[in-house]
């Protein structure tokens, strides 16, 4: 017999669990299913991510949507608490520090501008202020940076997991499986058909496959500007012992570096070379090629160390505007779009699915985020974060 849900995500990561969270906690009465096809996430976005979220963006949306991330964070272990069980999310509030040269001051001072303005408690730093608190910095090359204590990073996984057993607990169900088609009848979507052959019926289907949604949404005719970019993480273990906790550190070019804990750090960055496909192989040299030198020239103790590990996760790249694209394509009902993250989704998860579970309720959304609604690509409309946009 074929099963018949309200509203079925495609993909069991952060964005599909907290999808499914809100609908359950708003319409404890609905049918939900998640449909993951790899339940052990080996490659899942989520968890290869730095976990990090940040009140240092332009756009106003994307601003609120990681002030109610932060809110969401303060009682996530209580809320989502499952048989007296709760998520240690492990949050560290490390504060994100988004140093930038003269091409950038502007943009970055205008984004300040605007995260004050709703309540951020976010700051501009002169060179000599950046030097003063973080002294294993080079600030000669910068002309300031933007500071925001309350940015911080966590365990990706705990947050996964605890949106995910929470929405089971309201009533979700979790099924193993790959969707290979979406299925449609007119203008309305119907549900989707498994690798298995298995159909599953649904008045909505929400698109959470994250990197892998090209093939998926062509099921359907659509063609989403979302690619799948593979991204390194590499950790390394140093000589510096830092004398205060550092923060999340993006250097003018892009490349960050996180401190995990005493003298290990996280380094990275996005690469015009990075290649596009599902790719998860780790190479080690591109930090000593590419990557290492630069990092040195901003902070010289770096100069030896050791790589200890890392590894290679994807980005679902929107090209067209390097924007979330949230809610229902045009033209075709019941199809619910959380894709296109490119490179900043793990923090919005709370923000999007909530809204998400708003639009499919019939709500009127708690935050309006239709400024990043799939028209605007019908539209040639982009919305662009800044020039500038780092991580
Ligand atoms: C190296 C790296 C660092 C990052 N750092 C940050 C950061 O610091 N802060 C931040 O906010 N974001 C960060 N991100 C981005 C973030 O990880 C993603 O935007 C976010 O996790 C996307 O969540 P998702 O649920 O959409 O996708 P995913 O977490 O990838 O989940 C999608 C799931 O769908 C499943 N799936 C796919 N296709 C199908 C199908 N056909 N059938 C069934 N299941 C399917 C997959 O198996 C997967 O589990 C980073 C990403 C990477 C790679």
């Amino acid at each position: 017999m074929t099963k018949k849900y309200d509203a079925i995500m495609v993909g069991g990561g952060v964005m599909g669990c907290a999808t499914a969270y809100y609908l359950m906690k708003k319409a404890p009465q609905l049918k939900v299913a998640i449909i993951e096809k790899d339940p052990t996430y080996e490659f899942c976005s989520t968890v290869l991510s730095d976990a990090n979220i940040r009140l240092q963006f332009n756009i106003k949306e994307n601003i609120q949507i990681s002030q109610y991330g932060l809110e969401v964070l303060k009682t996530f272990a209580d809320d989502m608490e499952v048989d007296g069980v709760k998520p240690d999310i492990a949050f560290r509030e490390q504060g994100n520090l988004f140093m930038t040269d003269e091409a950038g001051k502007a943009s970055t001072q205008k984004g300040i501008a605007t995260q004050q303005s709703l309540g951020c408690p976010t700051e501009w730093l002169e060179p000599a202020q950046v030097k003063e608190k973080f002294s294993l910095f080079e600030v000669d090359q910068i002309a300031g940076a933007g500071w925001s204590p309350a940015d911080g990073t966590m365990d990706a996984n705990a947050v996964l997991t605890g949106y995910k057993n929470k929405a089971i607990a309201l009533g979700a169900e979790y099924i193993k499986g790959e969707v290979r088609e979406i299925l449609k009848v007119d203008g309305q979507v119907s549900g989707v058909r498994l690798a298995s052959g298995d159909e599953i019926q649904a008045d909505f289907v929400v698109n959470s496959s994250g990197a892998w949604t090209k093939g998926l949404t062509k099921t359907v005719g659509v063609e989403l500007p979302v690619v799948p970019i593979k991204r390194h993480v590499f950790v390394v273990e140093t000589n510096v012992e830092p004398d205060v906790e550092y923060p999340l550190t993006v250097l003018p070019s892009g490349l960050y570096l996180i401190q995990e804990h005493g003298s290990t750090f996280l380094v990275g960055k996005s690469l015009d070379d990075d290649p596009i496909g599902i790719d998860f192989a780790f190479d080690r040299n591109i930090f000593i090629e590419e990557l290492w030198e630069e990092l040195v020239g901003y902070a010289p103790a770096f100069d030896q160390l050791k790589i200890t590990g890392g590894w290679a996760g994807l980005y679902a790249v929107n090209t067209f505007d390097r924007n979330a694209i949230l809610g229902e394509w045009p033209g075709l009902k019941g199809f619910m779009l959380a894709n296109g993250f490119s490179g900043h989704g793990f923090q919005q998860c709370h923000g999007v699915g909530r809204y998400l579970a708003e639009l499919i309720l019939g709500e009127t959304p708690t935050l309006d985020l239709s400024i990043f609604s799939p028209q605007r690509i019908l539209d040639n409309k982009p919305v662009f974060e800044n020039e500038h946009k780092l991580v």
